[in-house]
């Protein structure tokens, strides 16, 4: 089956691998169309049984126990974004000619031909800021939107909702998401940076790279990179977009022409103006992005390119950032005790993040560690050391980072706390309480994951702000 050509998914044989959200949200909309669906799940636990029992309910076939074989007569693989090119499933899938693609691929092809355009964002880190701040600014110019992809509602509900229900959609998409929708051609797109990640997944480098750069295929209006990573700007290069698309740089310097970027405190944009050679239009302050750190100044830069390639005129531009609010967990501002601020950036998960986070603050108790992830961190502790009064390491591979403070910063005051129990973050933080001086910033960025001692990065916060206010309340 040549699955470019299908029009009508009635009678189509789809298999489903996994029985994540988007797995559930691509199965229930493909049978809701007439597709034949199988669902298939390595798991076998009552969790997993309760949720196919549902399913079945529903008309819907689910294997569990299995995610190996593909079903037989299956025409199609609708992947979930988590799972490995390499796995079996899909190696059988190719064996026989069968495309796999993933729940973005699937909400593309469901499109009708009046659909609202995408605006479209990837990168290692900032994605979900950016396409909220985007999101907030096509609001704040009275479009009609929403922030999807790798974020919010699944995007193939979104767009079952009809080509007349919005205007435009910002879409987060992760290196994963756009491997599997090679179809997918948006209006515009901004890669922010690039930095290794899930590189386990990809298999190299270049397969990251060239997974994220797939968000400039097809382009019409503008390919938005960051100036100050040329690796974005090559992928741009390598693109094939559409006649007349724009290259729009974003830049923390003064911006040339084509570009977006800061001058006196100022955003302007120097791209989509009359006559970019000479002027540039004015958007918003600096002080109008929360909160304002470097990387998060780029991020609003990057949301403004994609806002001004949509025609969005600059007013919108700054009460959208105005209006915006982070989530919880990145650079969140905790509580001030004894005159140190108490800064939770648990979303710092790889050395990217905490390296911004990092670049941030002056003086800085840093509370690292947790799953490296195969990273390695003397780069991110050579940058930071003047700026460190001390460091508390918590989690399984501290080890890594307290040797490359010894070759990077051996005269920085190191805590390291043998302990990966829940508990150990309110020791940390009493710890770093205790190393701090008035005017320090304790800033929990730990550049690593947090399964080993929390569900998750967001218990990871949770942990980090309680102990906070443990803190704020015994203290006089
Ligand atoms: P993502 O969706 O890509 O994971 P988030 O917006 O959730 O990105 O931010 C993830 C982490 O990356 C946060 O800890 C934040 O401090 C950091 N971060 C945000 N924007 C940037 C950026 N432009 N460059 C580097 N780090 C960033």
């Amino acid at each position: 089956m040549g699955s470019q050509e299908v029009t009508s998914w009635s009678g189509q044989n789809i298999t489903v691998a996994g029985l994540g959200v988007s797995g559930l949200s691509a199965a229930r909309a493909l049978a809701g169309l007439g597709a034949s669906v199988t669902v298939v799940d390595g798991g076998d636990s009552p969790a997993h049984h309760e949720k196919a029992d549902l399913l079945k309910k529903e008309g819907i076939s689910v294997r569990l126990g299995d995610a190996e074989t593909l079903p037989e007569g299956t025409d199609l693989v609708v992947t979930s974004p988590g799972w490995k090119p390499s796995s079996p499933l899909f190696e059988a899938a190719r064996a026989r000619g069968v495309d796999v693609v993933g729940d973005v691929e699937i909400a593309w092809r469901l499109r009708g031909p009046d659909a609202a355009p995408w605006l479209a964002i990837t990168g290692t880190n900032g994605k979900t800021t950016t396409t909220q701040m985007l999101a907030s600014i096509l609001e704040a110019a009275g479009l009609r939107t929403a922030a999807v992809g790798n974020i919010g509602t699944p995007i193939i509900d979104v767009v079952l909702e009809g080509d007349d229900a919005y205007d435009v959609f910002a879409v987060e998409l992760s290196s994963y998401q756009l491997h599997w929708a090679p179809s997918l051609r948006a209006h515009s797109g901004a890669v922010l940076n690039l930095a290794p990640d899930h590189l386990d997944w990809h298999g190299s480098m270049e397969a990251y790279a060239a997974d994220k750069g797939r968000i400039y295929e097809g382009n019409q209006v503008a390919c938005v990179y960051n100036v100050a990573d040329k690796a974005t700007e090559n992928l741009v290069r390598e693109a094939d977009v559409e006649e007349g698309c724009r290259a729009i740089g974003f830049t923390l310097g003064t911006p040339g022409p084509s570009e977006l970027g800061v001058v006196d405190g100022i955003l302007v944009d120097r791209a989509f103006v009359e006559n970019r050679q000479k002027s540039a239009q004015e958007l918003a302050e600096i002080s109008d992005v929360r909160p304002p750190a470097p990387h998060n100044i780029a991020n609003a830069l990057a949301a403004a390119a994609l806002a001004r390639a949509f025609g969005v005129e600059p007013t919108a531009v700054r009460d959208g950032l105005r209006n915006f609010t982070p989530d919880a967990h990145r650079i969140a501002h905790v509580a001030d005790v004894d005159e140190v601020a108490y800064i939770d950036d648990s979303k710092a998960t790889n050395t990217h993040a905490a390296q911004a986070s990092l670049a941030s603050y002056e003086s800085i108790v840093w509370i690292a560690g947790g799953l490296a992830k195969g990273a390695t961190f003397d780069e991110l502790v050579a940058g930071a050391a003047q700026r460190l009064r001390g460091v508390v390491l918590i989690g399984r591979d501290r080890g890594l980072i307290r040797e490359a403070l010894q070759r990077h910063a051996p005269e920085v005051p190191v805590v390291d706390l043998d302990r990966t129990d829940t508990g150990a973050m309110s020791a940390a933080v009493q710890e770093a309480a205790r190393l701090a001086r008035p005017g320090d910033t304790v800033l929990m960025a730990p550049a690593c994951a947090s399964m080993d001692m929390f569900t998750n990065y967001n218990k990871r916060g949770e942990a980090f702000a309680e102990a906070v206010r443990e803190l704020g309340a015994t203290s006089v």
